[in-house]
């Protein structure tokens, strides 16, 4: 190891999105006073992605989504901004991040490079078919749909449906293909998964569950889809919600342990990864989760948020650091309805704890053994952050059902279309 890269180099983040931002504002909440390069393979600013499939297809201007200013970040915060610079490689035995032919010395390091969209399996080259995961695919997305449109969204899981939904805003007839018989069962389970994609049809999005697209057809533009049933569905527009993989092929042969299943990032409860004083936090991060007893890689917000701010404090601040310990949430809007889901889908049941499959709003609970481990709301904001306590108290399955009977009892203010009234706490 050279001398500059042990000589207490400073403070290096890979990944300038939410992860990545919120360990810098940590380090320096904290106190921490050493250098911080903060790198990323975008040229934006770090932005917020939740709304590129929301607001951001539907308002009449482009919404902001920067959460800082360039000033604020390389002033206030005495970030060394590196954008549009992407991580090329990890010395984790001379301490250097590689981009490009330059090397950039670490004393501690965090890893947020998040995740990249799954692609379809398609000829290489044409037709163009999209995917939503930048600012920058938020944009051509914006300018492709038109009202009367004919767009096909391959993928019915969370970011599937909000594109269905913003489409439809904008006045597009909209198709949903999804390779399984119901959406969504690998995170909020079939029961709520079934109940969840009645919102699709209500709004005038067409499902079609069970089918794979086989063809995009079309030359330089989508025309349309050919289905494994061999049926072809019209399309000017086709994009891509299948899922997402962790964005960590510059850490090949850098030893750092990576999950065989999908290439995460492998970490200990405390977000360290194999190699000294390099932590990983956000969509790439696999850690095990002691507070549901289980090993886990989330792609939500709030983990994101959370995992960037622990990582930083552990790598910085050892006699301050905590197991990242987590009771998983996450939200959604569709047609102007909030969706929430707090816990775990992994239960022996689910049942409906009040409102049911067809309603406008209702709560429904998964249980294993006496415990309650998780929650899935439709329009009860209100509710979920109470919902979240339990879980994290490690809630009996009667107390969940006393405090649904207590809560029920209290007078909600929030209305239908609690995507609005929520967005606030969303956040939390
Ligand atoms: P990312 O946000 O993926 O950021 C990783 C950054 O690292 C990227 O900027 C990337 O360019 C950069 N990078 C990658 N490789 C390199 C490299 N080699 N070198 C340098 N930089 C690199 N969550 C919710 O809870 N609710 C929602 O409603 C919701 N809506 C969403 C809607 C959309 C359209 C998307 C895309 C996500 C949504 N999410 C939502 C998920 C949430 O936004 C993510 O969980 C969160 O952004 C993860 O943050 P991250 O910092 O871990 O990773």
């Amino acid at each position: 190891m050279d001398r500059e890269a042990s000589g207490g180099r400073g403070l290096v983040v890979v990944g300038a999105s939410l992860a990545g931002l919120r360990a810098v504002q940590a380090a320096r909440g904290c106190g921490y006073d050493g250098p911080v390069v903060l790198l990323g393979a975008e040229e934006h600013l770090p932005y917020d992605r939740p709304p590129l499939s929301k607001e951001f297809l539907t308002a009449d201007g482009e919404p902001a989504c920067y959460y800082l200013t360039e000033r604020e970040l390389k002033d206030d915060l005495a970030v060394d901004l590196r954008l549009g610079q992407s991580a090329t490689g990890l010395d984790t035995a001379a301490r250097r991040v590689i981009s490009g032919d330059v090397g950039i010395p670490y004393r501690h390091l965090i890893i947020a490079t998040g995740a990249r969209p799954r692609l379809l399996r398609q000829a290489p080259g044409l037709p163009v078919v999209r995917t939503l995961r930048t600012l920058d695919d938020a944009r051509e997305i914006r300018r492709a749909i038109r009202p009367g449109a004919h767009v096909v969204v391959v993928g019915g899981g969370f970011i599937g449906a909000e594109i269905a939904s913003s489409a439809r805003a904008r006045g597009a007839a909209v198709t949903i293909v999804e390779v399984a018989p119901v959406p969504l069962v690998r995170a909020v389970g079939e029961v709520v998964g079934k109940a969840l994609s009645g919102l699709h049809g209500r709004n005038g999005t067409r499902l079609v569950c069970g089918v794979q697209v086989e063809e995009v057809l079309g030359a330089q533009r989508a025309e349309g889809v050919r289905l494994s049933t061999g049926q072809v569905i019209r399309a000017d527009l086709v994009i891509v919600g299948i899922g997402v993989t962790p964005a960590t092929e510059w850490l090949a042969g850098s030893g750092i342990a990576l999950s065989p299943a999908d290439g995460a990032v492998l970490c200990d409860e405390y977000l360290r990864t194999s190699a000294p004083d390099v932590y990983a936090a956000g969509d790439v991060a696999h850690w095990p989760n002691r507070l549901l007893d289980c090993a886990m890689r989330l792609e939500n917000w709030t983990n994101a948020a959370d995992q960037g701010s622990q990582a930083a404090i552990n790598a910085l601040f050892p006699d301050r650091a905590r197991a990242h310990e987590t009771v998983p949430y996450f939200w959604s809007d569709w047609y102007g309805n909030r969706i929430q889901f707090v816990g775990t889908a992994l239960a022996q049941s689910v049942c409906f704890a009040s409102g049911g499959r067809d309603d406008d709003r209702f709560v429904a609970f998964y249980r294993a053994g006496e415990r309650l481990v998780g929650a899935a709301t439709l329009n009860e904001p209100r509710k979920v952050m109470k919902i979240r306590r339990l879980i994290a108290g490690r809630g009996s399955w009667e107390s969940a059902l006393e405090l649904l009977a207590e809560l029920s009892r209290t007078p909600v203010g929030a209305g239908r279309g609690g995507a609005a009234a929520t967005k606030k706490m969303a956040r939390q």
